[in-house]
């Protein structure tokens, strides 16, 4: 798409996106939303590290276009700069061997904190020149980036060309910020002077706080729906940072997240189906209970649970009530990977042969088939910022079970005027989630007429970017004219 010379140029910085590092919804986002934005005339591009998890055949596509040094905690460190097309969008990533190409996963390094404070320190020193394009706003993703205002201004903010270059935080997971309790490490690690700590820009609770410096510096900050913007004014969604959110709020909103075209959309599918000829969908049934040798049986009803197998999720409630839920006439597939005991109670789960399957692992192309041939789809989160899962699976005619929460709460509701997406409970607890199962399978078996409704409402419901791109766009070009 050719955009005028004087499109607003933002560039996202994040950790992750889609296809080339991917641990969860973030990557989904900043693919989704980078791809979209041309459309309303914003140029954007992506910057990333350059992970050896990258798939090799795109990092042999990523050209080298620059070779620097960055300052960084009083040394001198190589950083590279390279550049590649990916999906229709300019992507550029930082590359340093040291920081970035290790064996494992792309976090959960003990020196993680300082990984992103380099690549983060290192975005700042290269903004100026990214191959002749320099960006007007930095829309940062998360608490790997979100140290990007702060050096912007701590190091940059007497230099014009610095100075009118704005910053969006963009916040996914408020559960993840970059917490560190020995400020010695300010200077070592991070690249900071004692006094962002003792004025209190990164200090939480005597701890260091990267996130936190991120929504004190940041021009503006938002979150991936409107109702976790307004829970996050309460500790027990804001993990601590309520008092923060709270004191920032004229600045902080929410900007629901939405769905790229072409993400599980049925009508693209080799065997496609609509909510007007659902014939396939009973293809996809069939394939994924003859792939994970469930009983084959179009008449039963198929329960989908895919997530990170961690608290927030909901595995405990799950866990916790998953033998009575295989008395009832339904067969469950598990899909996911996370913290070990999880993991090892899911796989202990014996003797339902043909019923119940757990799948432990990353497997984007299993979650595809389960979002297309389940007939329920379960999210019984603690919290969720928006959630992509069940907009996934409504596309699909995959009927959603959630906890009323974030941006679950924004996007699934139960029936009351015939508009009803899926079936709801309040409390975080399991005998609500289980209660609001039976309700989804009484209607399932009994109810055909209304089954066949919800899932009508949720395949045709618009989880597409336009509305979220159009306000992304307006928040850019706000904060230029500012
Ligand atoms: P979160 O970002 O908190 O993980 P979301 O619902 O926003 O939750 O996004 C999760 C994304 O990650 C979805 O695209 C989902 O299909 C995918 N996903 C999660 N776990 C797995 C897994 N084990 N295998 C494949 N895809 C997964």
């Amino acid at each position: 798409m050719t955009l005028p010379e004087n499109a607003t140029k933002v560039l996202f910085v994040a950790s992750e996106m889609a296809t080339l590092a991917k641990t969860g919804g973030l990557a989904d986002v900043v693919r989704d939303l980078s791809e979209v934005l041309p459309e309303q005339g914003i140029d954007c591009r992506v910057i990333l590290p350059f992970y050896n998890q990258i798939p090799q055949e795109i990092r042999e596509k990523a050209i080298p276009i620059r070779q620097t040094y960055v300052h960084f905690a009083g040394e001198d460190v190589y950083c590279g700069l390279r550049k590649l097309e990916h999906d229709g969008v300019i992507c550029y990533f930082v590359d340093n061997e040291f920081y970035f190409f290790r064996e494992g996963n792309i976090y959960g390094h003990n020196d993680d904190m300082k990984r992103f404070a380099f690549f983060s320190r290192a975005v700042v020193s290269l903004l100026q020149d990214l191959d002749g394009w320099s960006p007007d706003v930095i829309n940062c993703h998360d608490w790997q980036t979100s140290l990007i205002p702060l050096y912007k201004h701590w190091f940059c903010g007497k230099l014009p060309e610095y100075s009118r270059v704005k910053t969006l935080f963009t916040i996914h997971n408020i559960a993840f910020q970059g917490e560190w309790g020995d400020p010695g490490i300010l200077f070592s690690d991070l690249s900071l002077p004692q006094d962002v700590f003792d004025n209190g820009i990164i200090k939480m609770r005597d701890c260091i706080n990267m996130l936190k410096a991120g929504i004190v510096m940041a021009d503006k900050v938002n979150t991936v729906s409107e109702n976790y913007a307004n829970e996050l004014g309460n500790d027990y969604f804001a993990k601590g940072l309520a008092s923060v959110i709270n004191e920032y709020r004229y600045k902080f909103f929410g900007i629901l997240n939405g769905l790229g075209i072409d993400i599980c959309n049925p009508t693209k599918l080799p065997k496609p189906f609509s909510h007007s000829d659902l014939a396939n969908k009973a293809y996809y049934k069939k394939t994924l209970q003859e792939q994970l040798g469930l009983t084959v049986d179009s008449r039963r009803a198929v329960l989908g649970f895919v997530a990170r197998l961690e608290d927030q999720k909901g595995c405990n409630l799950v866990l916790d009530r998953i033998h009575e839920l295989l008395k009832a006439d339904i067969q469950v597939v598990v899909l996911g990977t996370g913290k070990p005991h999880y993991e090892e109670q899911f796989r202990n789960i014996q003797g339902y042969g043909g019923q119940f399957v757990a799948h432990i692992g990353f497997d984007a192309k299993l979650a595809d088939l389960i979002y297309a041939g389940a007939d329920m789809f379960l999210m019984p989160s603690n919290d969720e910022p928006c959630g992509l899962a069940q907009m996934m699976s409504m596309k699909c005619g995959t009927v959603p079970i959630v906890r009323k929460t974030g941006g679950l709460a924004d996007t699934v509701w139960e029936e009351s005027d015939g508009t009803g997406r899926g079936f709801t409970f309040g409390n975080f607890d399991s005998e609500d989630m289980i209660n609001a199962i039976y309700r989804a399978l009484e209607v399932f078996y009994d109810q055909k007429e209304q089954w066949a409704k919800i899932m009508t409402n949720g395949m045709t419901a618009d989880f597409s970017w336009d509305t979220s791109a159009k306000t992304y766009a307006t928040v850019y070009n706000e904060l230029i004219a500012d």
